[in-house]
């Protein structure tokens, strides 16, 4: 953190009707000059443990929201809190402090939190929340589907966004009890009037199958795999020709 050496990599989130980019999950990236590439899924929880996740956590907003401001308007940032944020009442005012300073528009960000965040403490993740909402940042429920899933936790909480795990969405294809929990989380979804995500889609099947079911979003290796700043302009640039050249046609 102090050299700054972490850097936030994105991976596109599509409508997966149409195919198009609709905003990028930011996910971190951390490459020790003597360990090497180090996965998140292995220095968060370190860094959660030690109580350098929130100085870590703003300098990662920063330079996220840094490059998204660059890309257009309509798309989206999506990015993480950890479980131990939700527990911190500054974690509000520190997003909201990082925004002003990058001049990036609260309206344009995501924040996905896990069902794991919620449950320690419920009333303090609620205040930190409706925080975030009232200045327009939209909440994601991350993972939705492991862990210690509540459906009241989705009455007590109200979310703009779920996003279903990628253990139904990998079998899927596979076996029936996934695809009626897909089916009757996407249900439940339109009733709360819940946007919709798919993680982890690889397979063009799996995509096809979701969107025949009514599901509106998709991220996964199919679509991109996390990119650093420069490869993701790339890849909106392309983006953004094809869609041109379909409109010319
Ligand atoms: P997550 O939030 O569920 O992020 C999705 C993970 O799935 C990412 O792993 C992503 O690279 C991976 N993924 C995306 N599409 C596919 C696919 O099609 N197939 C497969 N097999 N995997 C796919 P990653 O980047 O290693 O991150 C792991 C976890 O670490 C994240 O899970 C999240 O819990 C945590 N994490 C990552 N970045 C941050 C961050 O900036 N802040 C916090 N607090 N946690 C983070
Ligand atoms: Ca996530
Ligand atoms: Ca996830």
């Amino acid at each position: 953190v102090a050299t700054e050496e972490v850097e936030p990599h994105f991976q596109p989130i599509v409508d997966l009707a149409t195919r198009q980019v609709i905003g990028f999950e930011a996910l971190v990236r951390w490459t020790d000059r003597d360990l090497g590439p180090v996965s998140p899924a292995v220095f968060i929880p370190i860094a959660e443990e030690r109580g350098i996740i929130s100085p870590l956590s703003q300098l990662l907003l920063r330079k996220a929201t840094q490059t998204a401001r660059n890309w257009p308007d309509e798309l989206f940032l999506s990015f993480n809190l950890s479980p131990s944020q939700l527990v911190d009442q500054n974690t509000a005012q520190h997003i909201l402090a990082t925004l002003h300073r990058t001049g990036f528009d609260p309206r344009r960000l995501e924040i996905e939190i896990t069902e794991t965040g919620l449950m320690s403490d419920p009333a303090s993740a609620e205040k930190i929340v409706n925080e975030l909402r009232a200045v327009g940042i939209r909440v994601s429920l991350d993972d939705f589907g492991t862990g210690q899933s509540s459906l009241g936790r989705l009455r007590e909480f109200q979310f703009d966004k779920l996003k279903i795990d990628r253990a139904f969405v990998s079998s899927i294809l596979a076996d029936k009890p996934s695809e009626h929990i897909i089916r009757a989380i996407l249900a439940m979804c339109q009733g709360l009037g819940m946007d919709v995500v798919a993680e982890g889609i690889e397979e063009e099947a799996q995509a096809k199958r979701l969107v025949q079911f009514g599901c509106g979003g998709g991220q996964g290796y199919l679509f991109g795999k996390p990119a650093d700043s420069e490869a993701t302009m790339g890849y909106l640039r392309e983006a953004y020709r094809i869609m041109a050249a379909a409109r010319r046609a």
